[in-house]
């Protein structure tokens, strides 16, 4: 369904829908980037005020958590949206 991280592919390989119609944006970004920002920031004082440890373990930790787990919540949720959108509105336009 992806041509790279993030990039909709304009067919689907699997069964050649037509993917190019499909636009979910980046609404989904916003959303991601809060809450996952407040979640990681929430850990790393909770990490900091337990185990005190020195600030490049910090430099190193959140970046390798946050970047994989924000992709994959943006390429699940960018799924989800394209079917949803394909479920509800794309048939009504259809003729
Ligand atoms: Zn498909």
């Amino acid at each position: 369904m992806y041509a790279g991280l993030l990039k909709v592919r304009s067919v689907c390989p699997a069964c050649g829908l037509d993917l190019a119609q499909v636009d979910v944006g980046d609404g989904l970004a916003t959303p991601v980037i809060l809450v996952l920002g407040a979640l990681l920031c929430g850990l790393a004082v909770w990490v900091d005020s337990v185990f005190s440890p020195p600030w490049w373990v910090h430099l190193i930790l959140w970046p390798s958590i946050g970047f994989p787990l924000g992709l994959g919540l943006m390429r699940t949720g960018k799924a989800a949206l394209i079917g949803l959108q394909y479920r509800h509105r794309w048939h009504e336009t259809e003729i």
